[in-house]
């Protein structure tokens, strides 16, 4: 018999917080869980679903321009961002009372505070001052935006979690960052008509990506009217009587738009929360440390998810609380696996992506075979939109394994997913060749490309 309140305390109600409260809870084990804002956390409130809803809001407008070329006319159209915001926030609430409701039939305890450490193996519940005790503490307590606090003015700013709920869409906004968050929300603001302007301190966006996306997708936003300043950041805000935000940047560009928003980051939220009374180290960031098995350095203790800034995904943080459960309660000790993860960056156009870049590709192998097609998407035939698709498969050429493979275009995110598969179980060139095509759809073309459009010597390009 355990002498504690709880079997398993979790802080944090977010994808991998409350997956881990569930799953014990339905073990048996006698779980509580604390949120102090909304269950549901970044993903479902203000990240990926509200984000994905407003993706499609933002894709209407080329819709309705593209119909024209299929035959239709469509009248004058008119958006409403109050409505989108409206509905969306009935979304979320929907999908927060379905986290709730997965927690409370499990038989977990859902408590509505912030919750902190108070020792080892003791919480401290803010709304009422009472500590409670647990075998086991999960700290799933995820992130939050990174401002820039040595900037004047940078509290003018808005971030990712303000976006969505503007009481007005502005007529201009300019992004800062060249990540998931500023290239996909500057796609989303031009698609609702804002005018936009992307400042990124590096040569090209998307640091992290295939150069093929990197370029293919900045010059798809630049010919729709999204201007993309590089290498210059913003070294003051300032606001004018008509409420505009001024910004100047550190190449001396005076740029003044509604609003401006910070995209460049997002820091592990472990503040304030007693970590160094229960004996949990972080790193320089504040991210907390843990083993391969997401133990901290507190026995008792486990952190998962966002706040370890291991991969700020949600699949990654739920996959972790999965292994957490297996690890704890089912015998079986499971460490995260964090290679080849498959991911996407709901730009217009998408990106999809799993695996190495060719510059990874080009520096882990002496040779690389690199097939690569670049063409005009069916739609945009009749349609008469200028934009292209990329593919591309890297192979490693000693044992014929693709190891990469970049989408940009129509469902790239979708087709990610599967081609995240095949990675995984190790696929080879070979066995993409011997698949049948799927006619017609952009996806045939990972099926079709024969022969490879050069290849890597020692990370150098040489004729195939
Ligand atoms: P990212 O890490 O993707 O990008 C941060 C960007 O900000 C980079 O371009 C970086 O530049 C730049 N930057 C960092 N610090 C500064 C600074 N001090 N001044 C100016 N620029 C700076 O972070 P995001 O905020 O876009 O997103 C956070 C995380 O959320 C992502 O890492 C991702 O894992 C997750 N996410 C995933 C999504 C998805 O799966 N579709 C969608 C949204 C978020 P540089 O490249 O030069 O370092």
């Amino acid at each position: 018999m355990t002498s504690y309140d709880y079997d398993l305390f979790v802080i944090g109600g977010g994808s991998g917080g409350v997956r881990s409260a569930r799953v014990a809870a339905s073990l048996g084990r006698k779980v509580a869980i604390a949120e102090e804002f909304r269950y549901g956390g970044t993903c479902v409130i203000r990240g990926c679903v509200p984000k994905k809803l407003y993706v499609y809001a933002s894709q209407f407008s080329e819709h309705f321009e593209d119909a024209r070329g299929f035959g239709w006319d469509v009248g004058e159209a008119r958006f409403d961002w109050k409505r989108l915001v409206a509905a969306k926030d009935a979304e979320i609430t929907r999908l927060e009372g379905l986290y709730r409701k997965g927690l409370d039939g499990a038989g977990a305890t859902i408590l509505n505070s912030r919750a902190e450490l108070a020792g080892p193996n003791a919480i401290r519940l803010a709304a009422t001052g009472e500590t409670v005790t647990a075998e086991r503490i999960v700290i799933a307590t995820g992130g939050r935006p990174f401002a820039l606090p040595e900037v004047e003015g940078h509290d003018l700013c808005i971030s990712s979690n303000e976006a969505f709920d503007l009481p007005e869409l502005p007529g201009s906004i300019l992004i800062a960052g060249g990540g998931y968050i500023a290239v996909e929300f500057a796609n989303i603001f031009h698609g609702l008509g804002v005018d936009v302007t992307l400042i990124y301190r590096g040569k090209e966006i998307l640091s992290r990506f295939d150069h093929d996306l990197r370029r293919g997708l900045a010059a798809a936003m630049t010919r729709k009217g999204i201007r993309i300043v590089t290498e210059d950041v913003i070294a003051s805000i300032a606001s004018d009587e008509a409420g505009r935000r001024i910004v100047r940047t550190r190449r001396g560009e005076e740029i003044a738009v509604d609003q401006v928003m910070l995209a460049i980051g997002r820091v592990p939220n472990t503040e304030g929360l007693g970590l160094e009374a229960a004996g949990v180290k972080t790193d320089d960031k504040g991210a907390i440390l843990v083993d391969a098995f997401s133990r901290t350095s507190a026995p008792g203790i486990y952190a998962i998810g966002d706040v370890t800034d291991r991969v700020q995904l949600t699949p990654v943080a739920i996959h972790e609380a999965m292994c957490f459960i297996e690890t704890e309660y089912k015998g079986n000790p499971t460490s995260p696996d964090h290679d080849l993860i498959a991911t996407a960056v709901f730009s217009q156009p998408e990106i999809g992506t799993v695996g190495m870049t060719e510059a990874q590709a080009g520096e882990a192998y002496p040779h690389v075979e690199v097939y690569r097609a670049d063409f005009r998407p069916m739609k945009a035939t009749l349609s008469g939109r200028e934009e292209r698709m990329i593919m591309k498969l890297l192979v490693n050429g000693a044992d014929r394994k693709v190891v990469g493979v970049h989408i940009l275009g129509h469902d790239a995110g979708e087709m990610a997913q599967l081609l995240g598969i095949t990675l995984k179980a190790g696929c080879t060139k070979d066995d993409f060749d011997r698949t049948m095509a799927v006619h017609p759809t952009a996806a045939e073309e990972l099926v079709t490309m024969y022969r490879p459009s050069y290849i890597l010597r020692d990370g150098v390009k040489a004729e195939a």
